[in-house]
């Protein structure tokens, strides 16, 4: 059984929803549309020549990637500049892409979690929280008989979570009246005459990031032509989220050593490190990717240091005037990390789904840089 771009899509976006994306983000299927069949997918950091190329080899329809192929307004669909001659090679050859950048960062087991974890840092805190998670509640109007099916599709979709426990919903038995006009196929009653139906209110929660696709299995599942419900905004917050972590190490270590831990967690060969080799590093503020702009949230923290990428001359300068230091991991080094998880989750739902969906991670090297 194939599958739908939509539902790898649904998947992603249940793990790093839109919302969390930082404006102006190309994020979301860049290229291709929601309705193709689906067979294989490539996972990468990074579009480049050789991964489009890779793409075409391995026959795949859909390329995942953390990096946008494009950011700014495209002038042109030139075949002969770049990126507009890759985005034509993928449009060829049929090649989806689809983009999940800083919503991906920010997402709970997303890049910064992942790079807090090989560290091992503990009593995690947000560098830049953003909003909690929106809540609504959906309340449907089912007949009777249909509570069930309606119920097992909504929160099979996400909906009804509280805390640790799922499937939460609510329903109170009531009377539904309704007039179908005429050109009405209704599932109950005949055009132009009221009918009293024997309904339940279903009332249940879902985060923002599922309320389209927990509306859409619910208007598939229920019987009626014209479903009848009500979205409310509630004032409860869901999850909390956030870009960058802060966390503590179990035990204390110099800035050199923790420099040699951060190359061995990252399998990095080399990292550039401002500050003094033998300052002590207890608490450690880290950003994946191009992140020096939240130095001043990393100073909050009170961490000892600053895990990030591309850090520029003056910033490091800026840093050691603040007496932060710095370890300079590269935009690559501090992502890639990102790309097996992505391949991993992608994996574990196809099989929980049962679905024969082959899953390969790019073996292109897209880190731009030689350390020699
Ligand atoms: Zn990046």
């Amino acid at each position: 059984m194939s599958i739908k771009c939509q539902t790898i899509m649904n998947w992603l976006e249940a793990w790093a929803p839109k919302f969390l994306a930082q404006e102006g983000d190309r994020i979301g299927l860049l290229i291709g549309t929601p309705a193709s069949e689906i067979k294989k997918v490539l996972v990468t950091l990074e579009v480049t020549e050789e991964v489009v190329s890779e793409a075409i080899q391995a026959e795949v329809q859909l390329i995942i990637s953390h990096h946008p192929l494009f950011r700014d307004p495209l002038p042109h669909l030139r075949f002969d500049s770049y990126p507009t001659s890759l985005i034509a090679r993928l449009v060829q050859t049929g090649i989806h892409l689809y983009v999940a950048h800083t919503n991906l960062d920010a997402a709970p087991d997303g890049v910064n979690d992942i790079l807090a974890r090989r560290l091992g840092l503990l009593e995690l805190e947000f560098l830049f929280p953003i909003r909690g998670e929106k809540l609504y509640k959906i309340a449907v109007f089912v007949p009777e008989g249909y509570e069930d099916p309606v119920r097992r599709a909504m929160c099979g979709m996400g909906a009804g979570w509280i805390g640790k426990y799922a499937e939460c919903t609510f329903q109170t038995a009531g009377m539904g009246t309704f007039r179908p006009l005429p050109g009405a196929t209704p599932f109950l009653g005949e055009v132009g005459e009221l009918e009293k139906a024997c309904e339940y209110r279903l009332e249940t929660i879902v985060p923002e990031g599922k309320l389209s696709q927990v509306l859409e299995a619910m208007r598939e599942a229920h019987p009626y032509e014209e479903v009848a419900y009500d979205v409310y905004p509630l004032w409860n917050q869901g999850r909390r989220y956030g870009f960058g972590r802060a966390g503590k190490l179990a035990e204390g270590m110099s800035l050199a050593r923790f420099a040699e831990e951060v190359k061995r967690s990252l399998e990095l060969e080399v990292v550039r490190v401002v500050g003094s080799p033998d300052r002590m590093v207890r608490k450690v503020a880290l950003c994946g990717g191009s992140a020096m702009v939240f130095l001043p949230q990393a100073l909050k923290t009170g961490a000892d240091v600053y895990l990030t990428g591309d850090v520029k001359h003056h910033e490091a300068l800026d840093a050691i005037a603040r007496d932060m230091a710095l370890i300079d991991a590269g935009h690559h080094g501090t992502e890639r990390v990102v790309v097996p998880a992505l391949a991993e989750y992608l994996k574990e739902k196809a099989e929980n789904e049962k679905i024969a969906l082959e899953i390969v991670i790019s073996r292109a090297n897209t880190d731009p840089f030689l350390y020699l």
